[in-house]
């Protein structure tokens, strides 16, 4: 069955200083991608309700975002996270497009739903930005899956070649909730380390520099999908990062446009089985442009 896609052109107005690695030309390069596919329904993304927000992103903190916007220059949140004007209209559109897939899935399960936007959210945490991260879109699509939709358990999926820390931070404790991360360490946050994690809804693994198809494979294959099996969850979000590719200048790792098919694949496989098919990815990083069009045609071709 085709898959639906959401994007928006304002995603493009998110404009960090020029040689920024999280540049508006992901944008295009993810489309051109899609572009390649033979059956794709493309839908506007809609702004993500504030209510929505609220349940993962303190008021305070929302609250000082659209302050900082107003004033009109473009500013750091910290080193590499940036905010100006446009930032936080592209934000609020890439975490309506993963509400409105969430909805989309829950309505009419089936296809699976992929949001084509940035900046990326995953490291976004409850009151932080970072990491290219303003707003954390899967924590806000998964909560609105159990709050607003009343889910009782959903997964979310992060094989970006970072740790999404915000996901994890705002979902632990919860056990509505799985989170389910792969990547590389040491990296970038520095979090993630599976010794260090305590909360039964958490489940790390990492990789060395270097792993390329085979271990991340073994991983997923002997460790997260059977966790994410026995979890039967009833909806899976991804974070579909691409930084784990072997062309990608901010990570080291050595994974091919087919690992990327094979994953989601996979994961579509699960949700499949326990969800009626009931999936949503969001892009999160990639920053080689050749690499990310190929990985995310060859990601969207193993949901679909
Ligand atoms: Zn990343």
């Amino acid at each position: 069955m085709s898959l639906i896609v959401y994007t928006h052109p304002d995603c493009l107005a998110h404009q960090p200083p020029p040689g920024h690695p999280e540049r508006p030309e992901r944008l295009e390069a993810a489309l051109r991608g899609i572009d390649q596919m033979d059956q794709v329904e493309l839908r506007d993304a809609a702004a993500v309700d504030p209510q929505d927000l609220a349940r993962v992103h303190g008021c305070n903190y929302l609250e000082s975002l659209a302050a900082l916007e107003a004033s009109g220059s473009l500013m750091n949140l910290d080193p590499d996270t940036y905010l100006g004007r446009g930032s936080l209209q592209a934000a609020r559109l890439a975490a309506g497009a993963v509400c409105s897939g969430v909805d989309q899935v829950i309505n009419d399960p089936g296809r699976a739903v992929f949001a084509v936007v940035r900046p990326p959210g995953h490291h976004a945490e409850s009151a932080r930005a970072m990491g290219f991260c303003l707003l954390n879109s899967i924590a806000a699509g998964a909560r609105r899956a159990t709050d607003h939709h009343g889910l009782k358990r959903v997964a979310a999926v992060d094989f970006d070649v970072h740790h999404g820390n915000g996901t994890e931070a705002i979902l632990r404790g919860d056990p509505r909730f799985l989170f389910v991360s792969s990547h590389q360490a040491p990296l970038y946050p520095g979090t993630g380390d599976p010794a260090r994690t305590t909360d039964s809804n958490v489940l790390n693994a990492t990789l060395t520099a270097n792993s390329g198809s085979d271990e991340f494979r073994s991983l997923w294959t002997e460790h997260l999908l059977p966790s994410l099996d026995r979890f039967r969850p009833e909806l899976i979000l991804v974070s579909a990062g691409f930084d784990g590719h072997w062309r990608d200048p901010l990570a080291q790792l050595q994974l091919k446009d087919e690992d990327y098919y094979w994953i989601g694949e996979q994961l579509k496989g699960l949700a499949d089985k326990h969800a009626s098919g009931r999936l949503v990815a969001s892009l999160e990083g990639g920053y080689d442009l050749t690499a990310l069009t190929e990985s995310v045609l060859a990601f969207a071709e193993g949901i679909e």
